[in-house]
């Protein structure tokens, strides 16, 4: 937990808030780079999740930290909806990069 509340101390976990539609997309600024976290289903694009959360292990300390600041609250930081699917596919570049 050590770990998950210096992601957050440090500022790294970010809101995204996509207008007008209010969708909300959650990422955390890791050491390796920018990672997508979707709380609801427990999903995380790091290596971590995809090597040990999704074999059983514990959540990586991405779903974490996104879980405490919505405990917490956060500020978010706003988007268009056109802006969306791009954000997306860079992220989901960056993920599939990490994972080669
Ligand atoms: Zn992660």
């Amino acid at each position: 937990m050590e770990k998950a509340e210096g992601a957050l101390a440090a500022g790294s976990v970010k809101l995204h808030l996509f207008q007008p539609s209010g969708r909300k997309l959650w990422t955390v600024v890791g050491k390796e780079g920018e990672y997508w976290v979707d709380p609801e289903l427990s999903f995380c694009s790091c290596k971590d999740y995809y090597f040990a959360t999704l074999s059983g292990g514990a959540p990586c300390y991405h779903i974490k930290s996104v879980k405490k600041a919505i405990e917490e609250g956060t500020d978010a930081l706003e988007f268009s909806d056109d802006d969306y699917v791009p954000f997306l596919q860079a992220l989901a570049a960056e993920a599939e990069s990490a994972l080669r």
